[in-house]
């Protein structure tokens, strides 16, 4: 096993000698196997031969997820596993080491893993890739934590889908309306690109699923967006995020612009308004992070807490001074835009993406006594989809799309990005067969707690209370 061979050479070299003997091929350690993981040491991996260096990756899951699908995921347009490249598979002779980075100690070279169980350890390397992404925004809002989730993960998308689809199957069955109401009362809290995605698809899906239920009608579904500014998508332009917000109203969704969500405690929900209702399900999508556990390391943070980089995708400190072996890129670095003087590349998956090749690139020229070169990208465009055969569309800064063609780039551009052409074929392989059997909104709710039949098939019966003591005694057991 690699994570153990690596964990007991470093041990083993800590122990022997205060001074561990010099690698003969340099170690280079991607923290994070999402996008920025993914693609610098494929990149790294391509560029440069076993001899010349080994690469590994540390991450607390086995997968990268590529987040623009979720929302399709959510819808069940695309299979949860599809939207996830098996990192085993897409990273060819290179080491993984599943567990959380706690720690990094850059001036001892070593960053500190913690495997899901079992004792921490740490590992050292000579040199260091930062790709820890971001984590979600939230504000001390009394009963946020407790009432709502994220939209980050593949299992938070896969939840969110079959919180929705459940509360629609048990407020079929109810007769209590003001329970119902609750029950079918879904509110998204974040109008941008991933909150405004998640809306439509989910509403969309909900509207699709209610046609099965004759008990419920699409009007009995409420659906809330909750924005803190006066507009939604600032990726695009406002005339875009204005059809947007149209085509939303249209679709009955209930928008409250500048509207800050102010408690949701035990699913009352409290806006800045003062509107005020219940609801069963809040899901929380008002931006995101640099990764915490940056916090604790001796790199150099900015204010936002993301990792202080060159263009050249080195980390640099706040006296400009290069981060000897030092390499940052994606949602957790503050990468200089060198077409948008004196602002930051924004957290999206096209320079995450793009930022990882040029990263690869560049460190395998340093190690081969080169410069490395800056990074820059020009904004191709932002592709949203609405739900099935809905969206809207900005490419190349000047051209607007809305509607079916909107929803075509979106996948079209989309399914092109996604690693792995196993991953590509299969989303489109789901895409075709939903084309003639249309998509599946059945929900798995129980996935969740998969031992509860279990745990209850196993309990004890309660003893009846007048029944004398050895009643309980089954006729199996006499
Ligand atoms: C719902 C949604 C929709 C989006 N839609 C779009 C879109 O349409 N277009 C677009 O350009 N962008 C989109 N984005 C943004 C895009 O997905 C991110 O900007 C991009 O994934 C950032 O890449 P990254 O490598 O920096 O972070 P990530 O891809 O998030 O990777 C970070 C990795 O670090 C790992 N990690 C976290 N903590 C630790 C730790 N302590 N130790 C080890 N590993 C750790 C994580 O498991 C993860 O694998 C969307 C995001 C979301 C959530």
């Amino acid at each position: 096993m690699p994570q153990n061979d690596l964990s007991s050479v470093d041990a083993a070299q800590n122990q022997a000698t205060a001074q561990p003997k010099p690698r003969k091929v340099p170690r280079i350690v991607v923290l994070g196997g999402g996008s920025v993981g993914l693609y610098s040491a494929r990149r790294l991996r391509k560029r440069l031969g076993k001899r010349e260096a080994a690469i590994v990756v540390v991450d607390p899951r086995p997968y990268m997820t590529y987040a623009p699908f979720l929302p399709e995921a959510a819808a069940g347009s695309i299979d949860g596993r599809h939207v996830v490249a098996p990192l085993r598979r897409a990273l060819r002779n290179v080491d993984l080491l599943q567990g959380m980075v706690t720690g990094i100690a850059h001036a001892d070279r070593k960053v500190t893993i913690q495997p899901e169980g079992g004792e921490a350890y740490s590992i050292t390397y000579d040199h260091l890739i930062v790709g820890l992404g971001s984590v979600a925004r939230t504000l001390p809002i009394p009963g946020l934590a407790e009432q709502a989730i994220g939209f980050k993960t593949v299992e938070e998308a896969i939840a969110v889908r079959n919180q929705v689809l459940n509360r629609i199957d048990v407020a079929s069955s109810t007769w209590d309306p003001e329970a119902r109401k609750r029950m079918l009362t879904f509110v998204f809290v974040g109008g941008g690109f991933a909150g405004i995605e998640a809306l439509g698809e989910v509403e969309d899906m909900a509207r699709a699923a209610v046609k099965y239920y004759p008990e419920l009608d699409a009007a009995d579904l409420r659906f809330v967006l909750v924005e803190g500014s006066p507009r939604i998508l600032p990726e695009v332009s406002e005339e875009l995020g204005g059809y947007t917000l149209e085509v939303l109203r249209k679709r009955n969704i209930e928008i409250h612009l500048s509207t800050f969500l102010s408690s949701c405690d035990d699913g009352h929900v409290v806006l800045s308004n003062k509107v005020e209702f219940d609801a069963d399900t809040i899901v929380w999508t008002a931006g995101v992070k640099a990764n915490p556990v940056l916090q604790d390391s001796d790199l150099p943070l900015d204010k936002l807490g993301r990792v202080t980089c060159l263009p050249t995708l080195q980390i640099v400190d706040a006296e400009g001074t290069v981060v000897p072996d030092a390499w940052a890129a994606g949602d957790c670095a503050a990468v200089p835009d060198l077409l948008n003087p004196g602002m930051f590349c924004p957290p999206n998956a096209q320079h995450a993406i793009r930022q990882a090749n040029h990263l690869g690139d560049n460190l395998a020229k340093v190690l081969r006594s080169a410069e490395p070169t800056e990074y820059s990208h020009k904004n191709v465009g932002a592709v949203a989809s609405l739900g099935m055969y809905k969206g809207v569309a900005q490419m190349f800064g000047r051209i607007k799309v809305r509607g079916p063609l909107a929803w075509v780039l979106h996948r079209t551009y989309h399914v092109m990005a996604m690693p792995t052409w196993n991953r590509k074929i299969r989303i489109m392989a789901g895409w075709t067969g939903a084309l003639f059997l249309r998509r599946e909104v059945i929900s798995l709710g129980s996935i969740h707690d998969p031992r509860a039949s279990f745990r209850a098939a196993s309990a004890a019966p309660k003893p009846k209370p007048d029944a004398a003591p050895d009643s309980a005694v089954t006729s199996h057991g006499k």
